[in-house]
């Protein structure tokens, strides 16, 4: 695997050591924001009304400017926000986690009428819902309510998620459905919006390429076949970042297997490729979540 690709994400999305960032032009900027208004409004994700925020990742805060935390803050201005609840709190010079915080917000926020918009990790999602649930805690949030999560599917042992108990919890504690829950998929160096359609899957969109790829000999793999995922997008104009090879295992499908309507070919992240020391934001967080367990 080239090591300079590599460098890239592990630089770019690290939550400790060095970090490089990841520059934008403005015109890669300005036709980013074109897509990522297209490709959200298109899955009803952007509203006129007003509502309160649980983000469900780090505040934007402190010397942790890390992608993450701009994305989640970037994600609550889709709809005008009222509030927002982190679950990773800047105090003191570090983060500290805030789910108590959350439940009684939520608690609060549950008595009104106003929508309320989780976005973030699926891993926070998943220890909420399940930290309600134990408490026998059941809320019926306004009907408009959403849950956005992107990011961090792959952490391993007492993190990892099962999708479909997660989004079963996720209507028993809080009165959220299914389709009203959305994922995302994206990364610091490909800015390329991913968002899963209604049965769950990423389908490629126009703006880019994905391409499944041997480990050993970087060839492409028929559909079916894990191998590292690999993007192309001519979205990024500032930095060489139009061909990126992750340290991700994924597989790509036929479109027409989905059902959903969309016939892009579309890809599952299966989990990392044993880079022990690439560390994302998703695995920061959940370092964090754990040592608060
Ligand atoms: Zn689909």
């Amino acid at each position: 695997m080239d090591e300079g690709q590599i460098k890239i994400r592990a630089t770019s999305s690290g939550t400790r050591g060095k970090r490089s960032r990841i520059a934008l032009d403005e015109e890669t900027y300005r036709l980013g924001m074109r897509m990522v208004f297209r490709t959200f409004g298109y899955h009803h994700v952007i509203s006129p009304i007003p509502v309160n925020y649980i983000v469900l990742g780090f505040e934007p805060a402190g010397a942790e400017q890390t992608g993450a935390a701009q994305t989640a803050y970037g994600t609550t201005k889709f709809a005008p926000a009222l509030h927002r609840e982190y679950a990773l709190k800047w105090a003191d010079g570090k983060y500290v986690l805030n789910i108590d915080g959350i439940k009684k917000t939520l608690m609060r926020w549950a008595k009104t009428e106003i929508p309320v918009r989780f976005v973030g990790f699926p891993g926070y999602m998943y220890f909420l819902v399940r930290s309600l649930e134990e408490d026998g805690i059941r809320l019926r949030l306004n009907r408009l309510s959403k849950v956005l999560m992107g990011g961090g599917w792959k952490q391993t042992g007492a993190l990892a998620v099962k999708k479909d108990e997660l989004y079963a919890l996720i209507e028993n504690t809080l009165g959220i459905r299914g389709e009203r829950c959305k994922e995302f998929f994206s990364a610091v160096e490909h800015p390329v919006a991913y968002c899963a359609c209604r049965c769950r899957h990423f389908h490629v969109p126009v703006y880019s390429r994905v391409i499944i790829r041997d480990v050993d000999t970087l060839m492409p793999v028929p559909y079916g076949e894990a191998g590292l995922l690999s993007f192309v997008t001519p979205l990024v104009g500032s930095m060489p970042l139009t061909s990126v090879v992750t340290d991700d295992l994924a597989v790509m499908h036929d479109g027409q297997m989905c059902g959903c309507g969309i016939d892009s070919p579309f890809f599952e992240v299966l989990g990392r490729a044993g880079v022990s020391e690439i560390k994302t934001c998703a695995a920061g967080a959940a370092e964090i979540l754990e040592a608060g367990q």
